[in-house]
Parts: C-alpha cells; structure tokens; sequence
C-alpha cells in the first residue's frame, strides 16, 4: 500500500511517498516558498538522481500538483500513475480534546479542524491548506489526519488541569494538550521492543531534543504527562522559544518593553529560548562552536538546557514511580553527544549506568543504546520518523473501511 505523507506549512509542504508493506521510501522532498516568488520543488526519488526545480507556486494546489507531476514523470518519476497512490496521510498539528486518534477526513472532521484553529493559528489553517489541495486533486483518494496532539489525550486531569478557575479550562478550553505526539507515539513503540517486559508495566521517558523539544512520562506505552502545553512554548527553553518562566514576567515584560500581544508573541516564540540567552544562534551546532571558542553565554544557554531536561527527568520519574527507559530523539537528541553526556551527568541515584564512551562515539542515524549493560535504566538513541507512523496510521485507518 502506497501512501503519500504531506505536512504542510503555510509557505511550505514537506511530502514524502512510502510504501507501507516493505517501510520503503519511495521519494520524498519539499515545496518551498508557496504564494511567494521563486517558490522551489525539491524532489528526491530513492535510487534516482534528486532535482530542484524553481516554478511559481501561486498556492497549495499548485504545489501539489508539481509533486504529483514529478512522482509520476515518465523518466524520473516514481510511480505510473497517481492511482498507485492509496491514501494520502496528512499532519495535523492541533486536535484538541476532540480528536485522540487518527482519524479519516470528511467534510464533517475538515469543519472540526477548521474549528480547532482558534488554538493553533499558524498551524491549524496551513494544514487545512495542504488538506484542501490534495482534496482539489485526489477527490477520490481517502485522505487521514493524523494529530500531533493525540498521544497525549490519555493524560489525567491532575497533569493536564492550570491552577487557573476550572471555567478557564470547560468553557475556553485552556488545558495541557502537548505536541510532538506522533514521534513520541513512535519512539515509544521502538523502545519497548528494548525492553523485556510486558508493555503494560513499562515506565518510559521520551526526550524529543530539536528545534522545538519536549519531553513526555509514558506508562505502559500511553503517556502520562508531557512538557508542553496549552500551546508548544510551554516546557524546555529551545532555538528560539522561552519554555517555562514566571507568568508574571509576561505583564512586566509588556509594560517595560512597551510590548503589544503580537510583541510579546514573538518576544517569546522567536527571539528566546537558546538564541535569546546566547546572543549567539538558534542552532546548537553554532552554540556548541562558540562555547569551544570561549563564548560564555554560549555556554549558559546550552547549561541551561541540559539542566532543565535533567529535571524534566526527575519530575518524570517521580510521576511514573520510576523509569524503565530514557529515549532520545529528534535533531539534537539524535546528534548532539555532548548535551546528551550533559543531561545524563549524574544521574547514578536513578539507576542509570550511563556509558559516557560509547555516547561520544556511537554511530549516528541508527538506533544505540547508551547505557551500560548492567544499566537498570536503559538510554536509547532513537531516531524519530513520524512520516512512517503517519503512513501506517494512515494505512490501517483506510484498511479498516475496505
Ligand atoms: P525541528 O524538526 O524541530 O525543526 P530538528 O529535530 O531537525 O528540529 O532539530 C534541529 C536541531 O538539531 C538544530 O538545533 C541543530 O543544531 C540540531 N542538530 C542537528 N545535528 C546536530 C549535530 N550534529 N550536533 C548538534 N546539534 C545538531
């Protein structure tokens, strides 16, 4: 079965074409720049040569188009025609309280998750966009949601509830939702194939470390608790988002700095997190140079993460009366050897055995484990592929209406 996986943005679609049968990409690649001049499709199809070719995208369906046309073109494309193509999976950022599984697209839930965008404005309506131009092309092909917030529907009340009046959260829905769902939703069923007991009583940390990071409390296989919340710039402090701080310091912050809400907004969101402390860059590469070079505030910033995954951690354990496993995933959690030596630094009293040489020389993009084998906890690299588990969801959902 042949699925195509689309996440759109609003400016950009990111697609890629798997075979769920086998696990094989197929092609895959990305628009760029739609509705903007020198909008730009790349396109890599696996075993040919990848191209890029700049052409004016004037919206989503343009932008799709140009990706059926290169999937399908007689030399390089990769199927013979868009019929192969079974199902269409598409990323959808916010589903509320209302959408806790993935879910086939009709014009009722499309309604729903125009409905939702009130809580993800920048999300929301670009998915949408992406849904809708697939829907213009394929209006025979059953389309899929899949939500970034759904993982993180089992959490209970007491971790999901703000201490604000309880109106807050029944009449204007303000509550922990989380993100990132399908990677740890994904990594979650890797690291229990680690681990030698039912997946009923495994006890599970999932640190997805990248642009954006979160980490979430998995209990037997369904997540308990997680660091973001009622939108993604709760938790961590990242590239360029604050995470948690004094709510307080909103107010001060927009009274001194003589901020408006849009202010604020990117204050927070943009101009934060590891690139606000720093001074230096969003990408910790860059902060990871600097700090070699003596930059100090490179080095706070990166200190600063480290700490606060270690207590996200720690909460977590606590949480889940114990842990099991303690995965990383995404760009930095993948990649970076230092910060994840950082974060693991002393963590004996919970049973880690953390096995410092082999972290700093394991392979990249393979699943390592990086604890000692005597390690009560194991430490799992895991790299993350939410287009796989939104094909496979994708795939299961259209087979159980077939
Ligand atoms: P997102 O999907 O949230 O945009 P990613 O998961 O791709 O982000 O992660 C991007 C981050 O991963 C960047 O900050 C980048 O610096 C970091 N990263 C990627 N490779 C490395 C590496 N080799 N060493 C350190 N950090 C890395």
């Amino acid at each position: 079965m042949k699925i195509l996986v689309i996440n759109a943005g609003s400016s950009s679609l990111k697609y890629q074409l798997i075979d769920v049968d086998n696990g094989n990409v197929i092609a895959k690649g990305l628009c760029e720049r739609i509705g903007i001049e020198n909008s730009k499709l790349t396109y890599k199809p696996t075993g040919k040569e990848p191209y890029e070719l700049v052409s004016n995208m004037k919206d989503h369906t343009e932008a799709i188009k140009l990706v059926l046309d290169a999937l399908v073109d007689p030399e390089r494309g990769v199927i013979s025609s868009m019929s192969e193509i079974d199902a269409v999976g598409h990323r959808v950022v916010h589903g509320g309280e209302r959408f806790a599984k993935s879910v086939l697209l009709t014009d009722e839930v499309i309604k729903e998750i125009e409905d939702l965008s009130e809580l993800a404005p920048l999300h929301n309506p670009a998915n949408i966009m992406g849904i809708n131009a697939c829907k213009a092309i394929m209006p025979d092909t059953p389309m899929v949601a899949v939500f970034d917030t759904a993982f993180h529907q089992t959490m209970p009340e007491h971790a999901f509830i703000y201490g604000l009046p309880y109106e807050a959260y029944t009449e204007l829905k303000v509550r922990r939702y989380g993100f990132h769902g399908t990677s740890h939703a994904y990594v979650t069923g890797r690291a229990l194939t680690y681990l030698d007991k039912p997946a009923s009583d495994t006890k599970i940390i999932t640190c997805h470390l990248g642009n954006g990071s979160s980490v979430s409390a998995v209990k037997g296989g369904k997540c308990i608790d997680t660091s973001m919340g009622f939108t993604p710039l709760e938790g961590l402090p990242m590239g360029t988002r604050c995470g948690d701080m004094d709510p307080a310091i909103v107010a001060y912050l927009m009274k001194k700095l003589d901020l408006d809400r849009a202010g604020i907004d990117t204050y927070m969101n943009k101009k934060s997190g590891m690139l606000g402390i720093s001074g230096v860059s969003s990408d910790f590469r860059d902060l990871g140079e600097a700090a070699k070079q003596g930059n100090k505030r490179a080095q706070l910033a990166l200190d600063t993460f480290a700490y606060k995954v270690k207590k996200y951690i720690g909460e977590y354990a606590a949480a889940l009366n114990g842990v099991d496993a303690i995965v990383f995933t995404a760009g930095v959690g993948e990649n970076d050897r230092a910060m994840r030596a950082a974060i693991m630094k002393d963590m004996e009293y919970l049973g880690v055995a953390f096995d410092e040489e082999y972290n700093m020389s394991c392979p990249r993009g393979s699943e390592q484990v990086i604890s000692k084998p005597e390690s009560r906890v194991k430490v799992i690299v895991i790299p993350t592929d939410e287009e796989m588990m939104i094909a496979r969801d994708t795939a299961n959902i259209v087979r159980s209406y077939n």
